[in-house]
């Protein structure tokens, strides 16, 4: 397989519903207007009214003293750990996280740090796991320094922490001394989804970053906070990084129009998402996992039709598009774009393809 991306497909069918991700949405025109007309500078030289006004937004909103824009999510988790961690230092995080699975192993190739993952349903693991993961100070162990939650838990199936578990795993590393971060690519599905605070949700994490480009219809940025020593160190490692900007305005103000504009309707998704789940149940043969937020998984073992197979015939025969993230699970993403006419057109895609799949 080549790393970079492959080229589009001509002989395929014009794309009806994209269901792959929720990075899929493309800016809406209000939010392109908000881009043309935003005040710009030069963000190294702290120059840019536009990011500074996106960042002091989302400390406040995150409770935290200090912020700073980034191009993407997976630069927010790498400079986190940059940050709080030395080379040969343990991050402690489930064993499905981005940082583990999706960051084509980053924080070794980088931080010279090993991840440890550890277990448990939904993408979360119990205060009782972390501390029994937990090794005592000493030459030979690992030096455990920070621990990473995900909330939303992508791999977990949207699934939303509670705040107590959020609170408790934070506690226990806090008393063992190591840092918190929490990955909040979706942080607003779980606020909206939970009716709990950002500021609530991130209070036990020393750093916690919120993605634009999931579901909030921006076209690229997301903002990491934390204290103002740690986000003062954090700009070592983005300017290293050359994830310092120059007019980067521009992409913030499409982040301040998100937030104004695209955080409340993330309960449309939700409802999307459970009327999908819902449609998919009654097709036999699929297990569907109840979705908390706007993420629906399916297992398509008992088709005996695999993942990448449906979603391939679905995309050339229907026009829809979903992903597979297993050999038997696939993903179906909610978001700005997608209606609820778009779902039923979905439903009536799958029903369509797998009624026509020979079973073996
Ligand atoms: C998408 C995602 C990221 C990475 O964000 P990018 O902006 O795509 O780099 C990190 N963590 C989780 C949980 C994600 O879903």
């Amino acid at each position: 397989m080549p790393y970079a991306p492959p080229r589009p497909d001509p002989t395929l069918p014009p794309l009806r519903v994209n269901l792959f991700s929720d990075t899929q949405t493309k800016p809406t025109a209000a939010m392109r207007a908000a881009m043309l007309e935003a005040e710009v500078g030069d963000e190294q030289r702290g120059e840019d009214p536009t990011i500074t006004l996106l960042c002091e937004r989302m400390a406040a909103l995150l409770g935290k003293e200090a912020a700073m824009f980034l191009p993407s999510g997976t630069m927010c988790n790498e400079i986190a750990i940059l940050t709080h961690c030395r080379p040969g230092d343990a991050v402690l995080a489930h064993e499905t996280a981005h940082i583990l699975t999706a960051e084509g192993g980053a924080p070794a190739a980088l931080a010279g740090v090993q991840v440890v993952g550890l277990p448990g349903k939904l993408g979360q693991f119990s205060p009782e796991t972390l501390r029994e993961a937990l090794t005592p100070h000493s030459r030979y162990a690992l030096s455990q320094r920070l621990l990473v939650s995900e909330q939303t838990s992508n791999l977990g199936g949207g699934s939303v922490w509670p705040l107590a578990e959020l609170d408790a795993v934070a506690d226990i590393a806090h008393a063992h001394g190591m840092a918190t971060h929490m990955d909040g690519a979706r942080l607003m599905n779980a606020v909206v989804a939970a009716g709990i605070s950002p500021r609530d949700m991130a209070a036990g994490y020393d750093s916690v970053w919120l993605d634009f480009t999931k579901g909030l219809g921006a076209p690229l940025g997301a903002v990491m906070a934390g204290s103002a020593a740690f986000i003062d160190a954090a700009w070592r490692w983005k300017q290293r990084l050359g994830g310092a900007l120059r007019q980067g305005g521009m992409c913030a103000a499409a982040c301040l129009h998100a937030l104004d504009h695209h955080v409340e309707r993330l309960a449309d998704d939700h409802e999307n998402a459970l009327a999908l789940a819902r449609g998919l149940a009654q097709i036999p043969g699929l297990g569907v996992e109840l979705p908390q937020t706007n993420l629906v998984f399916f297992d398509t073992a008992g088709l005996g039709l695999e993942a990448e197979a449906l979603s391939s015939r679905l995309r050339r025969e229907t026009g829809v598009l979903i992903s597979a993230m297993g050999r038997f699970r696939a993903r179906a993403c909610l978001h700005l774009d997608v209606s609820r006419a778009d779902v039923d057109l979905a439903l009536a895609a799958i029903r369509q393809v797998i009624a026509t799949t020979e079973r073996n």
